[in-house]
């Protein structure tokens, strides 16, 4: 098979054990940085034409044909980068993850309201326009200590605990005074900082790994300095992650939960989870069961999206 996996910051591990793995059952990779993409929309021939301006001015366009494409669409590029995957998708590509599913999971909001929708345990969150709200908000989460989280930010980034009403209402306030949407959330004090995190590939989780924030911090991301274990799952945290993935419609998932009083809760689902941890972490071959499934899948072309929100 021909496959192109869509990136555009080197994450030099992820995409390099890709190719590795692809190269392992004689497929065909290539590494695509998206942005250097263009496409052609119209009837007939929807294309995607690669024409790298960074390395080249005059360098030679290049129609792009894959039998796959494994996205992995950086955070601050959600929209042309989904714009791309959805005209491969058009174009009859496999896509390992579909537009509408990392859309889904780009918003923590809708997100939220989709895992719940679906009987997936989540802290409790609430979310407003109006920071005149903020006495609502954080009652309803059960009171301070919350955690006050942009809809769209990601390693840790975004994510702040205000330990007492007057710290949480002026962080509600200030962020809405700059216009940035934000959910108030339970503090899960009991999970001391530790997360899970669970891989689902085609509704299985094939690697868990429990992550540990860095001494002074309840933040667990990797980024943040946390550290990283293989996890052993309970048959409720895979049963909570396999629908986690499934309620967002997405093939390949990282889903992060909390171990708390009342059971496993999902704080959120990304799609294009980073490699490097977990597979250092557990010695599972992610990259390979990712290409796995997409030899098992992509002949069947994409599934119809089910989630309808
Ligand atoms: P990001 O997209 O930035 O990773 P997350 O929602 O995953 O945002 O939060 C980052 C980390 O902060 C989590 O992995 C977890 O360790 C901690 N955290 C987030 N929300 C809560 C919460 N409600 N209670 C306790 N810890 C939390
Ligand atoms: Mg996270």
């Amino acid at each position: 098979m021909r496959n192109g996996i869509l990136y555009r910051k080197a994450s030099l591990y992820s995409t390099s054990r890709l190719v590795e793995a692809g190269e392992e059952r004689n497929h065909d990779m290539r590494v695509i940085n998206y942005l250097r993409c263009y496409m052609d929309i119209s009837h007939p021939g929807p294309s995607v034409v690669y024409h790298d301006l960074v390395a080249d001015r005059h360098a030679v366009e290049e129609t792009l044909e894959f039998d796959a494409v494994v996205p992995r669409i950086g955070a601050s590029y959600t929209f042309y980068g989904t714009a791309l995957v959805r005209q491969f998708e058009m174009m009859g590509v496999f896509a390992a993850n579909d537009s509408q599913g990392i859309t889904r999971s780009r918003d923590k909001l809708r997100a939220q309201q989709l895992l719940s929708r679906s009987g997936v345990d989540l802290p409790a969150t609430t979310f407003a326009h109006d920071a005149r709200h903020s006495k609502g908000l954080i009652d309803r989460v059960g009171g301070t200590p919350v955690i006050v989280k942009l809809l769209e930010g990601t390693q840790g980034v975004g994510v702040v605990l205000a330990e007492t009403r007057k710290a949480a209402e002026s962080v509600i306030g200030a962020f809405r005074q700059l216009d940035a949407n934000i959910l108030v959330q339970e503090f899960i004090k009991e999970a001391g900082g530790d997360d899970l995190r669970a891989i689902v590939i085609g509704g299985k989780v094939v690697a868990a790994m429990e992550r540990h924030a860095a001494p002074g911090e309840f933040r667990a991301n990797l980024h943040r300095g946390g550290s990283a274990e293989a996890a052993t799952l309970t048959p409720k945290e895979r049963k909570t992650a396999v629908l986690a993935a499934k309620s967002l419609g997405l093939n390949v998932a990282g889903v992060d939960m909390l171990r708390s009083k009342r059971g496993p809760l999902v704080l959120e689902v990304n799609s294009s989870p980073g490699l490097e941890g977990v597979e250092k972490a557990t010695g599972v071959d992610v990259a390979g069961k990712i290409i796995e499934y997409i030899e098992n899948t992509a002949p069947r072309g994409n599934r119809k999206d089910r989630v309808g929100a």
